[in-house]
């Protein structure tokens, strides 16, 4: 099977492209507690105001503001939950604990520590502003306002907001199911004996691993030889049972390279090839509704494409407002040395310095078989194609991937 020849896309055509070909998948109602990481499908409107009362923020005394008679008699107490309906009028005050829903009368509260409470009365012993110490009812959150919009991650905070608010329920995007199979004769299960020749699968637990950090919901499909019919079987599988395939390996020029025939055969390769390093070979296809990914065979090659190509789509799909991973402008602490024909991204540590700036430092030999150069890595740093060096000072752009690092 002889693959046809595709233009070298442009990194950034190469990405519209693909997101050109997604759209969101279907929604689903689930409980708030069980939402961690879900997208929000619908807009949220408040039902209730926050505070739902009149509360107090502070331990004192609930009094009348326009009051000016500097002793009071204690009528009642109310704590948190414990409201109490005896009303405030001149000359009288409740004794009123954080979060207690003011009596009815009173406009403002006046803090324990500017009092002096003598058997059933209290002294006040400076004047009290209207609706000090007091968040009026609604002044959070006024009732019917949008208080999430769709395409929202569900955070801590969106969860606690939603618990505050009564919504049990949410309507989210569906995850995506990503089938991931690597493919390679010389590929072996990491818990196997490694014959000479062979290399264990690195890049399914990789793979699987960027999926779920990017919403999806993997499942294995293996490890497939080079075999035509093996490799058929296999990809048919994984688009029944998945909305997105990612193969590894197989995809470059060689003989026993079967994934962008295949999928000429399956569906439509609308990406052949693109010009990045590492992941020229990178592979997109839709088959139907689904959409398929033949990533590189190559560690880094495959994670880094998983990162620049599939993850966008992967959160495209739940629905997310936000695509895209920060570029930043960083400063290189070192030279860089760039390739002739390709935008290059490499792997690099970003760190940001108390003068304000984000520097980089690569992570080492950027080969496209060592991890290594991938593990601690917080971005990827974008090196023009051309000759010779960027020199140390030189100023470029980074995605980053990962947790800015301080100095
Ligand atoms: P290929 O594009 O299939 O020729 O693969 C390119 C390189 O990546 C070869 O050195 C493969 O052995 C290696 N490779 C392919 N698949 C994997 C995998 N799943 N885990 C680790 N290395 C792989
Ligand atoms: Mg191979």
């Amino acid at each position: 099977m002889a693959a046809k020849t595709y233009p070298l896309l442009p990194v950034e055509e190469a990405a519209a492209l693909i997101l050109q070909h997604t759209a969101p998948l279907g929604t689903e109602r689930v409980r708030a507690s069980e939402a961690y990481g879900r997208v929000l499908a619908r807009e949220l409107r408040a039902p209730i105001p926050m505070p739902p009362f009149d509360a107090s923020t502070v331990d004192g005394y609930a009094v009348l503001s326009t009051d000016s008679s500097p002793r009071r008699q204690v009528l009642a107490v109310i704590t948190a939950g414990r409201p109490v309906a005896t009303p405030v009028a001149a000359g009288t005050a409740v004794r009123i604990m954080t979060g207690g829903p003011l009596p009815p009368g009173a406009d403002a509260v006046i803090m324990q520590e500017y009092t002096r409470q003598e058997d059933s009365t209290v002294v006040l012993q400076r004047a009290v502003r209207a609706g000090e110490n007091v968040n009026p009812r609604g002044a959070d959150i006024a009732e019917g306002q949008v208080v999430l919009t769709p395409g929202t991650p569900l955070g801590p905070a969106e969860l606690g907001l939603l618990a505050s608010l009564g919504v049990t329920e949410v309507e989210v995007y569906r995850r995506p199911r990503v089938a991931v199979l690597s493919t390679g004769d010389e590929i072996v299960e990491a818990d196997q004996e490694v014959p000479y020749g062979a290399i264990r699968d690195s890049n399914r637990p990789s793979l699987m691993a960027a999926v779920r950090e990017a919403g999806g919901e993997p499942l294995s499909l293996g490890i497939a030889r080079d075999d035509e019919d093996v490799q058929r079987r296999l990809i048919r599988q994984g688009l029944e049972q998945a909305d997105v395939l990612l193969t590894s390996g197989g995809v470059s020029v060689g003989t026993r390279d079967l994934i962008k025939p295949l999928l000429e055969e399956l569906g439509t390769v609308y990406i052949g090839q693109v010009a990045l390093k590492p992941g020229k070979p990178l592979t997109f296809a839709r088959v139907g509704e689904r959409l398929a990914f033949g990533l590189p065979g190559n560690p880094v090659s495959s994670l880094v494409s998983f990162e620049v190509f599939v993850r966008p789509a992967l959160r495209k799909l739940q629905g997310h407002a936000r695509l895209h991973r920060p570029t930043v402008e960083v400063v290189l602490e070192h030279d860089v040395r760039k390739t002739p024909d390709r935008t290059e991204y490499q792997r690099a540590i970003v760190t940001y310095h108390p003068d304000g700036t984000l520097r980089a430092r690569t992570t080492g030999s950027q080969a496209s078989s060592r991890l290594l150069s991938m593990v601690g890595a917080n971005a990827l740093l974008h090196v023009p194609p051309g000759q010779g060096v960027l020199p140390a000072g030189t100023r470029t752009r980074a995605l980053l991937v990962g947790e800015l690092l301080t100095a």
